[in-house]
Order: structure tokens, then C-alpha cells, then sequence
């Protein structure tokens, strides 16, 4: 069926204003564009002379119905975005809406999908802002169209179902004709035969009584074949032949072919073939010649299955085969539209959660600047608190404990406690700055609430906060009280919708015995909450005299640039598995460093220092040769596994990274599709060009490319569309939500970003499977592999081992 396009207004009189010309011609336009593209643009000349804008933008409206009408697409895209930035400038909303529906009606016809998929919602969202019903009725049309030709006849159903709804309020006959009609197909094509039945039933008369007749030819094509499909052929046969008379008097070629096509499945139902083929081979023709695709599919279809009732089976065969190319064509041009939905869809979503960020952010500043006015001491508030969090600031943090500290009498104790997130550089990274503000919000009013009044909490600035007890009986209590604050930070907090777990390190100094003066206090916390930190934080730890004293940082980065000869780095291998088939797929290396004091480190806690310190490069390189090396002991090429290997920005920025790569293929012996490269999207967006360049080398060696951590990022699509990637893994933050409260949403993303992956061509592992509610989930969803506690956790490699003898027994 064809998009709606626009309702014919009243003709104007003469002499009336040049808008209310333009919109009188309107009515007629469509019957003769040619004639009236002239008179259109006289009118248009005569707006520009008297600069009405508003005019203006009507004439170009008219203009891009005109060349619509008549097929000039490239003509119909320029003229509406002309109208389109008048409509703005005017601010005549409905017109806006109007426009960004003919916007998306020549995006749609050009095949720009997602632009299609964009100016719709936007035409949507516009005229229900405005409530313009009929607006919005028109955009829910031209949704659904666009999803039914993508296949998606489910996302087209809820479109079409929403515009009935429109329709039954404004009680509207031809509306709900039109969304009747459009019901029936999208049943039809759904094979819900009843339910075309029953709609049938109740609204064929109105379809005949408002509508144009081809809405009555595919009223009754749709129930023919439900009939049918419900056994009732001889039915089925006379509502198709009964229509079929009167759409060939009139001409209508696309109604003649559906009609004929159904009379014919009735009668190869009944046995009658000779009375078919000559309906079949009418509607082959006259499909051929309107192109409609759906209806040369199903005529073929009959076609062959004629052939075959006869028992001309080469016949048969060669009308098959026709019916197979055509399906297949219409299915790849499905599939390509489809992606580009799913990409506007993912975007659109993406922006969804930034918007929700923000608004949150709005909420919150909002509140805080109220209740800075209700203190009516704005200026000295300000000059004593942080304008973020609304806790004091550093200077007047640090004037209390000065204070507090001189007055302390004898016996008397008072404590500072110095608080540091952990993880926050990376919500600051992965989900924006204005969330990273959301959150230091949040902590600050649980520091709050966990505190007494007499206690005062500070911002340090950055991450850091500050708890100053101003009277301690006993330095237990200070530890019970640090404890608290901690165990306040560890339930999870919300930030646009996402949960996200956080902890802390915490270091503890109690005056007099850990300083006299405010610096000393301070500086001594700071040092307890450093150890702490430096040791993988998430732990209250007290000052003690002598810590501290040699410079952590510098120890961690001297032993790290050791660890190295030493041999104190060692690989775990965590399995990746497939949801079908032949269960392990491969392993991920994931690098652990062994100190001789400190015991086994995590890569979160060391990674980030030999980056700064660049010793990553040394690391990466001897991480991929023993990743190699291992490969080729555990034998993957002749077991069909891959490693996994992860590649630190910094190693990727080397020239001669590739060579690297290819130095440890060749001395490990390992064939270089065994091996895979996880790298994110922050170190393809630091330097696109050698990120393209590395990429296509890489693959060219027959590496595969993983992009890791998706979905953490703002701008993954265009990255995932403009380089070619061979494996997409989802981040783990996803996974967690699959079982939780925003289950529905989630998945829906997630299904977006699994379908988009392999519409790409891509393999997709979801990481972070913990549980078998997740698992199954993600197998109903079509997902590839997976990664997580659940299936194994990251083992050393004699474990790893043992996991290869018991999922693949040895294939020699
Ligand atoms: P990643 O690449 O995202 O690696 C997956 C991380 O998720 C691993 O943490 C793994 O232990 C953890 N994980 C796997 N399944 C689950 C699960 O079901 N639940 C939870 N909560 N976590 C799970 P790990 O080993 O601590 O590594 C952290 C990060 O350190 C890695 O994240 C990666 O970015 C980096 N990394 C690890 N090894 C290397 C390396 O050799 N080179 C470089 N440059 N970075 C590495
Ligand atoms: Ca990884
Ligand atoms: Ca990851």
C-alpha cells in the first residue's frame, strides 16, 4: 500500500492571501502537478518579493509534492529541506511535522532508511507535542510501511495498531478504513487467518462504503486467503472471483493480480488446475507490470505447486526456481534495509540515555540552586561549599578542622576521614561527565545521610571526599564509622536508569595521636586511603606511623618494570563459548601479576600504571607471544579454537605494531586466523586513520579483530559500519541488566545490537554471563557466544588445559 501523504484542504478564493492560494491549489495539484508547478511557482516568486516566509515555505511544500508525485526524488529532498529550515525559522510546528514526514517519505523511497526511520519519529514526536492527531496518524502510517517493507511485520503491527486507535478517537471513517485496510494485510502476511476473519467481518463494509476501490481488492484478497487457510476453499473462491470482475472493469491492475492470484490458490485447492492457470499467468503479467513483488512471489508460488499437481515436475522446477531468486532478492533487500533501521534504532536509543542523563542532571541542579536560594546566604554558601555536591569545600573544610583541632581539650579526639572512589575515571569515561557529576551528587548526599550533624563532610575536589568527626570518645568508633560510610557507597546507585556498583578506599587519621594540626591530619588520611588504593582499594584502612613513607606509586611502577624479567607476569584464560554447536570456542588471555608481597594483582589495579609509565608496551608484546605460544601447545589450529588477545591503545599507536604481530605469529608457529585482537572503541577514535590502516593490515594477515567493551562508548556505530570488524563483544554492564528491573528495555537493545552485528557480518559474544536466566535469555535472542563466570571463570593455564581435554577430546 502506498504512504500517506497530504489531506486536501478547502479552495481559497481569488483574492485571498497568498498562503490561502497556495493551499486552494493544493486540492487540484495532484490530479495535474505539471500545471500546477507553474502556477505553484509564480506564487512562490511573488512570497520571496513580499518576503513571506510563511508563504514560502507552503510554495516549497507544494513543490515537493508535485516532483513526489511525479517521481523526482533528488528534487523532492532538497526542496523539503529548504522548507524545512523556513518551517523552523517561522516556527510553524505543524509544518515542521509535515515536512519531516515528506522528508521521510523521499529518504524512504531513496532507500535511506534510517534517515526515513529518523524524520518519521521526529514528525511523530512533533505533532504529538502539538496534538495534532492527524499528523501523528500520518507518521504511525508511514512507520509501519517502513517496517513491514523491512520484514518486520510484528513493529508494524503496533505502529498500525496505534494509528487505529487514532483513527477510532477522532472517529474518522476514511482513517479507519485506511488502518483497517492496512490491519488486514499485515494479519494476512503474519498468517493470522482468524483474526483476519473477525476484522473483516466487522469492517469490510465500511473498507467498501469510504475507501478506494483497490482498498476493497485487498480487503478480500486478504480474506480469501484466509478462507482458504482455514479450509474453506469454495468460499475463498467466490470472494475472489465475485471482486475480481469488478477490479477488472476498473482497470486496477494491483487489486486484478491480487485477486486473480487467490482465486487461483482456491481453485488448485479444489483440484481444478486448468480453471487456474490462466488467473496465475493474468496476475504474473499485470504483477510483472505494477511490481509488486509480494504478489509475483505468491503467484509463482501457486504457479509451481500447479505444475507439480499435473505432474510436470520440470515445469515445476523451472517456475521454482524463479520463486527462489525473487524471495531471495526481496529478503537481501530486507535484510539491507533492516540494518540501517537497526542503526538509527541503536543511535536513537544511545541519545535516548544521554537525554535521560541530562535531564536527571537537570532535575538535580535544579533542586540544589532551590535550596541555595531558601538559605537566602547564597554568597557565603557559595563561598564555603562545593557548587556541585553542596558539601564544603576545600577551604572551608579545612578552616573547620583547624578549628576544631585547637579546641580540642585534653582526652578529647577528633578524626578526619579521607574517602576516594574507586572505578569513578571509568563511569566518568563510559558514561559521560554530566553522569560522573550525577553520581559525585549521589555520594555526597549518602555521605550525608550517613553522618551525624555535628560531623562535616567535604569535597577535596575531583573523586575525593572528606568526613571530619569533631568528637571521638574512642578510635574504635572512628573505624565503625569509616566502615559505615563505605558500606553507604557499595549499594548500587542509579544513573539514568543503569545501575552502577561503586567502592572505596577509605584511610583513617585520629587526632592528636595521628597530627596536632589540620595538614598533618589530612596528609596522614590521605596516606592510610593511598595504601589502600595502591593495594586495589575497597577497604578502610587506620594511619599508621612509617606508612607511606617510600613513594607507593613509585614502588608499584619500579616493581612493575621488574615484574616483567622477573617473572612475575602470568596469563589466565577465561573460555568463550558458542550458544549452539561444538560448546568452546576459544579462550580470551587475561593478564595477572604475581608480587612477591602483595600476592596476585588484578590487571585493573596495574595496567592503568604501566600505561602511564609506557612498560604496557614491553608487557603487550610478551603477552601476545605467550598467548601465541600457549595456542600452539594446547594445539587450537588442529581443535578449530581462537585466543583472544587484549591490545592496549598505547601498543596500537606503534608503527610497527603489525610487525609485532606477525614477529609472535612466526615464532610461535601459530596460523594467524587462531588468533583475535580485542581492541575498544576509544583506541580506534584516538587516531582513526592508523586504526584503519593497522585494521586492514592485521586482516589482511588473516587476524581477526574484536571490538571489546561495546556498547560502553558514544559513538560505536559509525565505527562498527566503517571498519571491519570480524567479532563484536557486547559489554558486560548489559548482561547484568538482563535479569534485572529494565530486563525489557535491555533486551530490546541488546537484540538491536546482536541483530545489527550480524547483519555486519559479525560474531557476537556477550560477556559477563553470571547466571542461566542470562543464558537462556541470550540464546532466545539469537546471540553467538558468550563469556562469563557462569560458563568458566579466567583459570591458569593447567586448569585452562584441562577445560580443552574435557570439551574437545583430542581430534587426531
Ligand atoms: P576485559 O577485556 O573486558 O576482560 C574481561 C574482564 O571481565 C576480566 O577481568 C574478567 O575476569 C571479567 N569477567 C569475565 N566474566 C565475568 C563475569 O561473569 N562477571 C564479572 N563480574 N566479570 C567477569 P580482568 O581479568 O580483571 O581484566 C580486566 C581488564 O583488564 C580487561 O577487561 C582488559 O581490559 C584488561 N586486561 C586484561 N589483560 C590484559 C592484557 O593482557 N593487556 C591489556 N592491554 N589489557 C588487559
Ligand atoms: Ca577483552
Ligand atoms: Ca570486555
Amino acid at each position: 500500500m502506498t504512504r500517506s501523504v497530504l489531506p486536501d484542504p478547502a479552495p481559497a478564493p481569488q483574492d485571498a492571501t497568498l498562503l490561502a492560494r497556495l493551499q486552494a491549489l493544493e486540492a487540484g495539484m495532484y490530479r495535474t502537478p505539471e500545471v500546477s508547478r507553474g502556477e505553484i511557482r509564480t506564487l512562490l516568486a511573488e512570497a520571496q518579493r513580499t518576503k513571506d516566509l510563511h508563504a514560502e515555505a507552503h510554495a516549497h511544500l507544494l513543490l515537493a509534492g508535485c516532483a513526489l508525485y511525479t517521481g523526482q526524488l533528488p528534487e523532492v529532498l532538497s526542496t523539503l529541506s529548504t522548507c524545512l529550515t523556513l518551517a523552523v525559522q517561522v516556527q510553524d510546528r505543524p509544518l515542521e511535522a509535515r515536512v519531516l514526514n515528506g522528508l521521510g517519505l523521499g529518504y524512504d523511497r531513496t532507500g535511506q532508511y534510517s534517515r526515513a526511520l529518523e524524520a518519521y519519529l521526529q514528525s511523530l514526536r512533533i505533532t504529538q507535542e502539538i496534538g495534532d492527531r492527524t499528523g501523528s496518524f500520518r507518521a504511525l502510517n508511514n512507520l509501519a510501511s517502513l517496517y513491514s517493507d523491512t520484514g518486520n511485520l510484528t513493529q508494524a503491527l503496533a505502529f498500525h495498531e496505534q494509528a487505529l486507535q487514532i483513527a477510532e478517537a477522532l472517529r474518522e471513517p476514511v482513517m479507519l478504513a485506511s488502518s483497517m485496510t492496512h490491519l488486514l494485510l499485515i494479519h494476512d502476511r503474519l498468517g493470522h487467518p482468524d483474526d483476519v476473519l473477525a476484522l473483516a467481518e466487522e469492517h469490510l463494509n465500511l473498507i467498501q462504503e469510504v475507501g478506494p476501490p483497490r482498498w476493497t481488492s485487498t480487503a478480500q484478497e486478504c480474506v480469501a486467503s484466509a478462507l482458504l487457510a482455514r479450509g474453506r476453499a469454495p468460499e475463498a473462491l467466490s470472494v475472489a472471483l465475485v471482486n475480481l470482475d469488478a477490479a477488472r472493469a476498473r482497470q486496477d491492475h494491483e487489486g486484478t493480480c491480487r485477486l486473480a492470484t487467490a482465486g487461483a490458490r482456491a481453485l488448485l485447492a479444489l483440484n481444478r488446475p486448468d480453471e487456474a492457470e490462466p488467473l496465475l499467468h493474468e496476475s504474473l503479467t499485470l504483477s510483472r507490470e505494477v511490481g509488486s513483488r509480494p504478489v509475483e512471489i505468491r503467484a509463482l508460488e501457486s504457479l509451481a505447486a500447479l505444475h507439480e499437481l499435473r505432474g510436470e515436475h520440470q515445469q515445476a522446477l523451472t517456475v521454482a526456481r524463479q520463486h527462489f531468486v525473487l524471495e531471495r532478492q526481496l529478503h537481501a533487500h530486507e535484510v539491507d534495509a533492516r540494518s540501517h533501521l537497526l542503526t538509527a534504532e541503536i543511535r536513537l536509543e544511545l541519545l535516548n540515555r544521554e537525554a535521560e542523563i541530562e535531564r536527571l542532571r537537570n532535575v538535580e541542579l535544579a533542586r540544589a540552586n532551590q535550596q541555595l536560594q531558601e538559605t537566602q546566604q547564597v554568597l557565603l554558601h557559595r563561598a564555603t561549599h562545593d557548587p556541585l555536591t553542596g558539601v564544603s569545600n576545600r577551604a572551608h573544610f579545612h578552616q573547620v578542622t583547624h578549628d576544631t583541632l585547637s579546641s580540642l581539650s585534653d582526652g578529647e579526639l577528633a578524626a578526619l576521614i579521607f574517602i576516594d572512589l574507586d572505578g569513578f575515571k571509568r563511569v566518568n569515561d563510559t558514561l559521560g561527565h554530566p553522569a560522573g557529576d550525577n553520581l559525585l551528587q549521589q555520594v555526597a548526599r549518602r555521605l550525608q545521610g550517613a553522618v551525624r550533624s555535628s560531623d562535616l563532610v567535604g569535597r577535596m575536589g575531583g573523586d575525593e571526599f572528606t568526613v571530619l568527626l569533631r568528637r571521638v570518645t574512642v578510635r574504635q568508633d572512628v573505624t565503625l564509622v569509616a566502615q559505615k560510610l563505605a558500606d553507604a557507597l557499595a549499594e548500587p546507585f542509579t544513573l539514568g536508569g543503569q545501575n552502577v556498583n561503586l567502592t572505596a578506599s577509605v584511610g583513617c587519621a585520629v587526632a592528636p595521636d595521628d597530627g596536632r594540626d589540620a595538614e598533618a591530619l589530612q596528609q596522614h588520611a590521605d596516606m592510610a586511603m593511598y595504601r589502600v588504593k595502591r593495594s586495589g582499594g575497597n577497604r578502610v584502612l587506620h594511619f599508621e606511623s612509617g606508612m607511606g613513607e617510600p613513594g607507593e606509586q613509585e614502588l608499584l611502577e619500579r616493581d612493575l618494570r621488574l615484574a616483567l624479567d622477573r617473572g612475575e607476569l602470568l596469563l589466565h584464560y577465561q573460555g568463550r563459548y558458542a550458544l549452539r554447536g561444538p560448546a568452546l570456542v576459544g579462550f580470551e588471555a587475561l593478564i595477572r601479576w604475581q608480587h612477591p608481597q602483595r600476592g596476585l594483582i588484578p590487571p585493573g589495579v596495574f595496567i592503568p600504571v604501566a600505561e602511564d609509565t609506557r612498560v604496557i608496551l614491553q608487557i603487550g608484546e610478551w603477552v601476545l607471544r605467550e598467548a601465541c605460544t600457549q595456542a600452539v601447545t594446547w594445539d587450537f589450529a588442529r581443535r578449530g579454537l581462537s585466543m583472544s588477545v587484549n591490545v592496549s591503545p598505547l601498543q596500537f599507536e606503534l608503527p610497527h605494531f603489525v610487525d609485532t604481530v606477525c614477529a609472535a605469529l612466526s615464532a610461535s608457529g601459530l596460523p594467524a586466523q587462531h588468533l583475535i585482537l580485542e581492541i575498544t572503541e576509544s583506541l580506534v577514535m584516538r587516531d582513526l586513520e592508523r586504526a584503519q590502516s593497522h585494521i586492514h593490515a592485521l586482516k589482511a594477515l588473516g587476524v581477526q579483530i574484536a571490538m571489546d567493551d561495546f556498547g560502553t562508548g558514544y559513538s560505536s556505530l559509525s565505527v562498527l559500519e566503517s571498519l571491519p570488524f570480524d567479532q563484536l563483544k557486547i559489554d558486560r554492564s548489559f548482561t547484568r541488566h538482563l535479569s534485572g528491573e529494565r530486563r525489557g528495555r535491555v533486551a530490546a537493545l541488546m537484540t538491536a545490537m546482536i541483530h545489527l552485528a550480524q547483519t555486519l557480518d559479525m560474531t557476537v559474544t556477550v560477556e559477563g554471563v553470571e547466571e542461566h536466566t542470562q543464558k537462556d535469555l541470550l540464546t532466545e535472542l539469537g546471540c553467538d557466544h558468550v563469556q562469563g563466570f557462569l560458563l568458566a571463570r579466567p583459570v591458569p593455564s593447567a586448569q585452562a588445559g584441562a577445560l580443552i581435554a574435557n570439551a574437545s577430546p583430542d581430534p587426531s
